[in-house]
């Protein structure tokens, strides 16, 4: 059996005759960007995580790199993020020219809260927290350090859809909650796609503003914009998944209630969930010593699996110039040549898990 570390097709066929019938819908409209199926999915967005308000962007860095802006952040301030994240998180903060502070992860795979007020200096300006893999940060212990020294929080929550702390959504914890709806996220466009939710009015309001050109009334341009836009088709797409999140979520958490019940290896180390939190699983991340073994011997038997991520953001290239060496940071490093993501996508069958499961189970 060939088994795919992520598929988006079933998550497609699924609900396939609703979204053939949106876009069909959206096609024969004759109105492409920014319209209505823009605004409804704001609304119900802004509706489905608990927040007051959310502008939608063209996709999840440029929603992280808005934010980073119009939170006042630049050139000469400083951004703590996690370590271990995916590089885009980084990159909305050096598009704004500002400087990513890292910090180690904790065994949750998110950023460590015991670790972060040691990296604050007087250029510190936000905490940009990302829920990595689907599970959520230490909330109440990083929204108390932000209002102590008065920071502003960045959520990147392109991972975490719908996950909660102690019953509250990622996204709604500080002043800018960012999304992206690629593809192969848990609310996946057919295409690209972002957002930003937040519970500041005037925030939205700029979003809305800069996303266009700057412009809040057409050719009259208050401030320097870029084009960062939602289309029609992804928003109307966007609409269908949405009314299924719930189901979406679900299946994920039965699929990594399974791995957890039923992988039974000595050498594999398994992802926790953090108390007080639900976890979305937008991926399964095991770790092994012998991960390059474990790689071989799964692709053996057709079952394919991805790292996320093999080179940590600090000793990117890219990131050359911000002067880190390898041992800077050992937790990270250490997850970097460990974690391994298994199987885990919407519509992925029993037959393939158990066929996963067995295959790991036999793993000399
Ligand atoms: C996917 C992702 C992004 C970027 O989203 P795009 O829509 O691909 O630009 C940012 N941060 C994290 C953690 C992601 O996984």
């Amino acid at each position: 059996m060939k088994i795919m570390p992520n598929r988006m097709d079933y998550g497609f066929m699924r609900y396939q005759k609703e979204f053939e019938d949106k876009a069909l819908e959206v096609l024969r409209s004759g109105w492409y960007v920014l319209g209505k199926e823009v605004e409804t999915f704001e609304e119900r967005f802004a509706a489905y995580t608990g927040a007051k308000y959310c502008a939608s962007v063209a996709n999840g860095l440029e929603a992280l790199q808005i934010a980073v802006h119009l939170l006042g952040i630049g050139p000469g301030d400083e951004v703590i993020v996690q370590g271990n994240t995916y590089i885009a998180s980084v990159m909305g903060i050096t598009m704004n020219g500002a400087t990513p502070v890292f910090v180690e992860p904790d065994q949750y795979y998110q950023i460590d809260a015991d670790k972060i007020e040691e990296k604050i200096t007087e250029r510190t300006k936000a905490v940009m927290v990302v829920h990595l893999y689907g599970h959520v940060a230490d909330m109440d212990r990083i929204t108390a350090i932000c209002r102590k020294h008065g920071l502003k929080l960045i959520e990147d929550c392109a991972q975490s859809h719908g996950a909660t702390y102690k019953g509250k959504m990622a996204g709604t914890f500080g002043d800018a909650g960012c999304f992206s709806f690629y593809p192969s996220k848990n609310l996946g466009a057919f295409g690209d796609g972002g957002a930003i939710v937040t519970n500041d009015e005037a925030l939205a309001k700029e979003v809305k503003i800069y996303r266009n050109y700057g412009s809040e009334k057409r050719y009259y341009n208050k401030v320097v914009g870029t084009n960062s836009r939602l289309d029609e088709l992804q928003a109307g797409l966007l609409n269908v998944r949405l009314s299924h999140m719930e189901e979406i979520t679900r299946e994920r958490q039965e699929l990594a209630q399974r791995y957890r019940e039923k992988i039974r290896h000595e050498s594999l180390i398994l992802p926790k969930e953090r108390e007080d939190t639900e976890t979305v699983w937008h991926q399964y991340v095991i770790r092994s010593e012998r991960r390059q073994e474990l790689i071989d011997y799964l692709s053996q038997k057709e079952i394919g699996t991805i790292i996320h991520y093999p080179i940590p953001p600090h000793l990117s290239e890219a990131y050359a110039y911000l002067g880190h060496k390898k041992g800077d940071f050992p937790i990270t490093e250490s997850y970097s040549d460990t974690v391994l993501s298994i199987p885990m996508y919407t519509g992925m069958t029993r037959q393939e898990q158990d066929y996963v499961v067995e295959a790991l189970g036999g793993w000399k």
